[in-house]
């Protein structure tokens, strides 16, 4: 059969384009469709623009901890509307060096939908092209609940659109994006609600981790809500009532749902062809990320394997060195460090307390919180929290987990040491640098008495 292209990707987010560059760079001819925005969720609605909110966020209280040190900071003031112009101008900076990390790979980029019509046929902009490969790329949608009025709410693709800042905001659901979107609105000055049905939020973060982050949202004054759904949205007055299951009705300006994730693969044409979809609808894929039919491939959120950035780039540098390097490699999912950025953050790498538990019967638990130096002077009530679960028979770090300030940039030193099969001797053995928090990792010498 004769080909237009080695490679079609379906979608120019974090994996698509990294897949596509790649095998263009190892001499692929390659195509690439993008329906909306180049950098996809991340750089769009995702990773980058969350973390510049969550960056401002931060200013009230810089400038509240300021006076413990001696500063006096004058009147401040937030503008909402300044904020995410300064966002979307950097945003399509990178939008634009998306572009030309395509371009100047000879990547094609054709601006348009495309459909899968066969196992080598792509349909895009009113043609078929026919690839050696095809690639689906098409990440996740925001999942939305079907309680009544729930049209009313937002999801995080809106979030960052909002025509103004909330006073007060009603945040359903207990995962990643809840918890720092209701942190965001928190730091820059909104009331908010944080409804989840579980009887804890972050259902697979280590046990103490998801307590202690719950118990400083409280004391920061954040309204969380366990062991409760939002039953019906309103509209009355102007503003929306949530109204609970217990009854209660909380007056709101908006109610984000952040309950989830679904695969991007709805009219995608990929069952038509044979390619086998998992229940809610992600490709299922083997080792190699091939799909259930040879030629066509997926990775990152369609595949819903490990929803994070970095995940999708490495899946997709796996395929590209399968594929057109001649180097089958299997992506790695195991040991995927991630920081939830929150305030204050989490950052985690490997097992949880309880996973470890399961996986390896009885382990030793190392654990600390202490408040950081900064503050001393400061006078807030802000603790940092550490924890280290070690197999005892072979000493290994099986997980390392952090909450408090800094958690995902220390952490990630620690994924490098977990990686490489760190014991809990060598963490011993390492020297700390004085004074920083970071330091306690490597100065926990008393196991914690077991609680399970
Ligand atoms: P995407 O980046 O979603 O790209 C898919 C692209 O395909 C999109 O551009 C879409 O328009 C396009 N597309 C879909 N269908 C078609 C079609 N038929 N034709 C043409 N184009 C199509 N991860 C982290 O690691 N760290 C974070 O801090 C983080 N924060 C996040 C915050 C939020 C609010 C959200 C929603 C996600 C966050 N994530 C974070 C997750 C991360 O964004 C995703 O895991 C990642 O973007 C997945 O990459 P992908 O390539 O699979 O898909
Ligand atoms: P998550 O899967 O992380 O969390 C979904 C939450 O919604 C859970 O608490 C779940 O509860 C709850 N939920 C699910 N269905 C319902 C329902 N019908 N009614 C009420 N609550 C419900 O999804 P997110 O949307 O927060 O984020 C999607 C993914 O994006 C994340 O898993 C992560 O992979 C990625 N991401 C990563 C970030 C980072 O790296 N910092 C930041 C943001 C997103 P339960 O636990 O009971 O199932």
């Amino acid at each position: 059969m004769d080909f237009d292209v080695d490679l079609f990707t379906i979608g120019g987010g974090s994996g698509g384009v990294r897949a596509s560059r790649v095998s263009a760079a190892m001499g692929a001819r390659v195509a690439l469709a993008e329906e909306s925005r180049l950098g996809g969720t991340c750089v769009n609605v995702g990773c980058i623009p969350k973390k510049l909110l969550v960056l401002a966020s931060h200013f009230h209280d810089d400038f509240e901890d300021a006076r413990g040190y001696g500063w006096e900071v004058g009147a401040s003031s937030f503008d909402w509307a300044r904020l995410i112009e300064a966002k979307d101008r950097e945003i399509a900076r990178l939008n634009g060096v998306y572009r030309r990390i395509l371009e100047s790979n000879g990547v094609r980029i054709l601006e348009d939908r495309a459909t899968v019509v066969g196992p080598h046929e792509v349909r895009v902009g009113g043609r078929i092209v026919r690839a050696r490969h095809v690639l689906v790329a098409t990440g996740s949608r925001p999942s939305i609940p079907e309680e009544h009025g729930a049209s009313l709410g937002i999801t995080s693709n809106e979030f960052f659109h909002m025509p103004a800042l909330p006073r007060r905001a009603v945040v359903v659901g207990g995962g990643y994006i809840a918890v720092e979107c209701a942190g965001i609105l928190h730091g820059l000055g909104s009331e908010v609600t944080l409804v989840h049905r579980g009887d804890l939020f972050l259902r697979g973060f280590d046990g103490d981790v998801r307590s202690v982050l719950a118990d400083e949202l409280r004391k920061r004054g954040l309204d969380l809500r366990f062991g409760e759904k939002v039953a019906r949205i309103d509209r009355h007055d102007g503003r929306l009532l949530a109204t609970l299951r217990s009854g209660e009705a909380i007056a709101t300006d908006v109610v984000l749902h952040a309950i989830g994730r679904a695969p991007n693969t709805l009219g995608l044409g990929l069952e038509d062809v044979g390619v086998e979809l998992a229940h809610g609808g992600a490709v299922v894929v083997d080792e190699f990320s091939r799909s259930t039919v040879p030629s066509i491939h997926a990775i990152g959120d369609a595949t819903n394997r490990i929803n994070l950035t970095p995940v999708a780039i490495h899946e997709g540098m796996a395929l590209a060195a399968t594929l057109f390097g001649g180097k089958p490699t299997r992506p790695v999912h195991e040991g995927v460090p991630s920081a939830v950025f929150s305030q204050p953050p989490i950052g985690t790498v490997g097992l949880t307390e309880e996973e470890a538990r399961a996986r390896h019967g009885a382990v030793d638990v190392y654990k600390t919180r202490f408040r950081p130096l900064r503050h001393t002077l400061t006078g807030r009530d802000e603790t940092i929290f550490m924890k280290l679960v070690v197999d005892p028979s072979s000493d290994r770090v099986l997980g390392c987990h952090m909450v408090g300030a800094d958690a995902g940039e220390i952490v990630q030193g620690l994924a490098i040491a977990l990686k490489c099969g760190a014991t809990k001797a060598q963490f011993d053995a390492t020297i700390g640098i004085h004074p920083t928090a970071a330091e306690e990792f490597v100065t926990m010498r008393e196991k914690a008495v077991p609680t399970a």
